[in-house]
């Protein structure tokens, strides 16, 4: 699960230029900018929309130079074009609602907007894996039982209610591993992705596996939409207090009436953007916190130790795998390599053959 796909991108020019092309699309007159583009990126919609140069750079050449990605740049580019459609016709929804809260409640808009994003988050992590992801990936059922039935052997250990296992054709832009368990009420799919089938072996299969199906079984969608509403909350609550101030210093210069002026936009977001940023480290930790929740399932349901250090090293091909613990504090939204290969170890170690394990020596010695 990656619901906090990005680290520290803080990129306002490209929510300005991305805001005024979905206003253009409303017809509405002032340059106002996408505050719901951070919203967007941060938590479920994982079509990137930023065609700007460090996009291009970061997501095409990069990928090219470190041999993650396999698409050419018209391939690339034309998918970068449909997120961008999603993002505007997204974002502009999402505008309109946030408006209509700014213009009914402009004392209250931070409780009211709250409820909003949380709601338009929610419809998004349900209708991602429906309509959203196969636009740009096909999904067909695994055909090969010898890995199917491994895996839905732990999908019904596990109350996962699920038939089959679906393969995803990621090698089309990429050559990372990854899987998924997604959706909910009666739209849940487990699928894994061609890479993974390709490179890995069954107890590693079996292991990233087993993570995925944790994120599904510990409720973590739920619970991350819960805290990205703590966030929201938290975060609308400073950038009223901030917009107000701003307001009664420099509202008649800029000519913004209020918070329900649409020219107030481009300070809103900079506002909410500059807050998110620098909660950066904040997010990425309770992510990460749910993602070792789901290393410690995906390790005790499947027994696989070795088979998780084995998948942790091949993810370190693009993963630093020992960072310092302020970086991994900063910038990690997933456990480091290192603290998950310590974990398998540990595991192991706590659970050799009768005789040999940790437990063992605690026993009282025999007569
Ligand atoms: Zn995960």
């Amino acid at each position: 699960m990656e619901l906090s796909r990005c680290c520290c991108n803080f990129d306002l020019a490209v929510v300005i230029q991305n805001f005024s092309a979905a206003t253009r699309f409303v017809g509405a007159t002032s340059e106002i900018e996408n505050a719901a583009s951070r919203l967007l990126q941060r938590s479920v919609f994982t079509a990137r929309l930023h065609l700007n140069f460090s996009n291009v750079y970061e997501h095409f050449f990069r990928e090219h130079q470190y041999g993650l990605a396999t698409q050419t740049f018209p391939a690339w580019f034309s998918e970068q074009l449909i997120g961008l459609a999603l993002a505007i016709v997204g974002g502009t929804i999402f505008l309109v609602v946030l408006y209509a809260v700014f213009q009914r409640a402009p004392k209250t808009w931070w409780i009211l907007g709250t409820l909003a994003a949380v709601v338009f988050s929610f419809v998004l992590l349900f209708i991602a894996p429906v309509f959203i992801e196969p636009l740009f990936n096909t999904y067909k059922p695994l055909t090969k039982p010898e890995i199917s039935e491994p895996i839905l052997a732990m999908a019904r250990a596990n109350q996962i209610p699920v038939r089959q296992v679906f393969e995803v054709d990621a090698s089309r832009q990429t050559t990372r591993v990854s899987a998924n368990v997604s959706g909910i009420l009666g739209t849940t799919r487990v699928a894994l992705n061609d890479n993974l089938l390709n490179q890995c072996t069954l107890p590693e299969i079996r292991a990233v596996m087993a993570h995925e199906m944790g994120h599904y079984v510990l409720n973590h969608g739920a619970k991350l939409l819960t805290y990205l509403g703590i966030f929201i909350f938290v975060g609308f609550a400073l950038t009223r207090i901030l917009f107000d101030i701003a307001l009664r210093r420099w509202g008649k210069k800029w000519r913004v009436r209020g918070i329900a002026d649409p020219a107030g936009l481009p300070l809103l977001a900079l506002i909410f953007s500059t807050l998110l940023f620098l909660a950066t480290p904040l997010l990425n930790t309770v992510v990460r916190v749910t993602e070792r929740e789901a290393d410690a399932f995906g390790i005790n349901t499947p027994r696989e130790p070795d088979g998780m250090a084995k998948v942790t090293l091949k993810l370190g091909a693009y993963r630093k795998l020992n960072p310092t613990p302020l970086e991994e504090f900063i910038f990690y939204d997933h456990p480091s390599g290192r603290a998950r290969i310590r974990m398998a170890m540990d595991w192991k170690a706590a659970n050799l053959p009768s005789g040999e394990s940790a437990a063992s020596e605690t026993r009282s010695p025999s007569p």
